[in-house]
């Protein structure tokens, strides 16, 4: 084997922001099934860590360009978490002020990194669940004029996602055939952008949806009640409050509501917590790929999927975001903070240094 070494990227940035997207597909090798090739897109290489940097750049700089956020003005958003990191870490390189409203239920790792970035949290009360959390940044931006990100409804959203993270996938695979891609959804912005240009440049490529098995909001076939501006209007009947944070909101987003009306998927696929906290602890454990609940749970889909695929099968599984940004949560929960049995057998086992 030969020694590693690094080339550089032979470039300097100008910007963080310049850093955003391009994130490695990489490929799964200990606890895939035998015949099929997985692989995992690892979000967590953007800057802040998760897939809701490139939305956070789209909308900063879609409403730069429309003239809807002038220079210095105030931004707000809704947002359980990652949505507002990306905020943070782009309004902080951009220097706009950011406001944040989240259902008091989100992990503190979130909430202390958006202030750490500078911005303001407002906590909401978690029986409101995420419309309440909404309603707030409405009250604040109808009341003072500031600008609202809209996460659920702006076209920023799936945008950004058809000229970037699809475009990297199909240049990523140029070559392979890739048979089936797989992704949960928050806002769907993932799933609707990547969607729109699989289906037109890689139409082979079967797209599997999913969502947690106790809030099957696509699944129950139920609709969605919305006001005028495309916003929620009520929580969504088969809503049931679930452990897989980013993933499936109380109602049906506008920006998945495009990939509904079009058949942009061909399959949904329910998973459980406990599945998703399963399998980011195996992605962590057996193949050193740091993923939160969601991408274990996008990736037990994937499982799903590769247990029935043909032989020789292309796996692509999207990994939102990094574990790290769960230390305080039910992902962390059985690790623990001191030495266990075998620890101190290991550190008792020769004289010096004990505890
Ligand atoms: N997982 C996590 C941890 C997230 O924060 C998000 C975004 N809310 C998603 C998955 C889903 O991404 P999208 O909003 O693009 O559907």
């Amino acid at each position: 084997m030969q020694t590693r070494q690094t080339v550089g990227r032979g470039k300097v940035y100008d910007t963080i922001l310049d850093t955003i997207g391009d994130t490695p597909c990489v490929r799964v090798n200990n606890i895939a099934p035998a015949g099929v090739e997985m692989y995992v897109k690892a979000e967590y290489f953007n800057p802040a860590s998760s897939v809701k940097d490139r939305l956070a750049i789209s909308i900063i700089e879609e409403a730069e360009k429309s003239g809807a956020l002038k220079p210095g003005e105030i931004v707000v958003e809704a947002t359980s978490g990652n949505t507002g990191v990306g905020l943070a870490m782009v309004c902080a390189a951009k220097g706009y002020p950011l406001i944040v409203t989240m259902p008091d239920s989100a992990s503190i790792e979130r909430r202390r990194l958006m202030r750490f970035f500078g911005a303001k949290v407002i906590l909401t009360p978690r029986t409101e669940k995420g419309i309440g959390a909404y309603k707030k940044a409405k009250e604040l931006v109808d009341a003072n004029g500031w600008f609202l990100a809209a996460q659920f409804e702006t076209s920023a959203n799936a945008l950004v996602h058809e000229n970037t993270t699809a475009r990297e996938i199909l240049a990523d695979f140029d070559g392979k055939s890739l048979d089936y891609w797989v992704s949960g959804y928050g806002t769907g912005g993932t799933l609707t952008g990547v969607a729109r240009v699989l289906r037109q440049s890689s139409p082979g490529t079967r797209i599997v949806l999913s969502e947690p098995d106790i809030a099957q909001l696509i699944g129950s076939g139920d609709g969605q009640d919305r006001s005028e501006d495309g916003a929620p209007a009520v929580s969504h009947t088969a809503f049931e409050p679930h452990p897989i944070q980013g993933w499936t909101p109380d109602f049906i987003p506008l920006v998945l509501q495009e990939a509904i009306d079009h058949k942009m998927f061909d399959e949904v696929v329910p998973v459980s917590g406990a599945d998703g906290i399963h399998w980011s602890r195996e992605l962590a454990s057996k193949e050193g790929i740091l993923t939160g609940i969601s991408g274990g749970a996008t990736f037990a889909a994937a499982m799903q999927v590769a247990e029935r695929a043909d032989a020789g099968a292309v796996i692509l599984c999207m990994l939102p975001d990094t574990g790290e940004r769960y230390l305080s949560t039910p992902l962390f929960e059985t690790i623990g903070e001191d030495m266990d049995e075998e620890e101190t057998r290991l550190s008792l086992s020769t004289p010096g240094f004990h505890m």
